[in-house]
């Protein structure tokens, strides 16, 4: 049995449900995958875990595919979000790619004083995540939120979740990384970093630890990447 294809749908999976496929899903899987009826297939929709599914019909522009049996539970997250100011939009694209990968559980873009890219298109960040869930076998696809102004993330803050900020001011510089488990945020700044009066309010809040990435200025999808992995190596799912 070939059940490679991994699927990503917003419908109910259990035993015996059928699942209809979405014109672009059905160009998918027959027209570029070559699939047709009695394929096997893998869906997870982000709830019901991962699903072994097998077509039972096969159209141009539509499908249908049968659920047969669960072949993963759910496996949600670790409770840590990413808040990143976006920049060009391939790298945008790459942090909220490589976000979903590394198990970030919500992806937030913050515009801070220095970002300097346009209007962010959240539905085509969220299909990254989507697209990113899929190849790496996860099966919960983090949401990516609307953007929001710095001070309006900051002022109107959850108190219980602590935010990683990560501070380019403080490379080469020592700091202690987050031991306290719980809810976190990770905080990446843009290209142009954070400007200073961002940085004095990041540094005054009680529900920031700020940290060092080590002593080079990483960019900004590179010091996403590093800030999660250590999070995840500190106080994550990686066991
Ligand atoms: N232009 C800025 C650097 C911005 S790097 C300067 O030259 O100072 C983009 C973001 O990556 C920073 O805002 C910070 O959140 C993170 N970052 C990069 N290198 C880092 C480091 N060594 N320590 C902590 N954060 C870092």
């Amino acid at each position: 049995m070939n059940a490679k294809i991994r699927l990503y749908v917003e419908h109910p999976l259990g035993v015996g449900q059928s699942v209809p496929l979405d014109k672009g899903q059905a160009h998918y899987l027959f027209g570029v995958m070559r699939q047709s009826v009695g394929g096997q297939v893998l869906l997870f929709n982000g709830t019901d875990g991962e699903w072994r599914a097998e077509i039972a019909h096969a159209g141009k522009r539509a499908g249908t595919l049968h659920c047969v049996e669960q072949t993963r539970p759910l496996q949600m997250p670790p409770d840590v979000w990413l808040l990143f100011a976006p920049i060009k939009k391939a790298r945008t694209d790459f942090i909220v790619e490589k976000a979903a990968e590394m198990g970030a559980a919500r992806i937030v873009p913050v515009m801070t004083e220095f970002t300097n890219s346009g209007r962010v298109q959240r539905d085509r960040l969220q299909a990254h995540a989507v697209e990113a869930a899929e190849q790496c076998g996860g099966t919960f696809v983090p949401e990516v939120a609307e953007a929001v102004k710095f001070d309006r993330l900051l002022d109107g803050w959850d108190t219980s979740r602590k935010i990683m900020f990560c501070d380019e001011a403080l490379a080469g510089a020592t700091s202690e990384l987050p031991m306290q488990p719980g809810p976190w945020a990770i905080l990446i700044g843009p290209e142009g970093g954070f400007s200073d009066r961002e940085r004095g309010k990041l540094h005054r809040a009680e529900f920031t630890d700020a940290v060092t990435l080590g002593p080079r200025i990483l960019r900004a999808d590179t010091a996403a990447v590093a800030a999660l992995t250590i999070w995840q190596q500190k106080l994550g799912d990686w066991g």
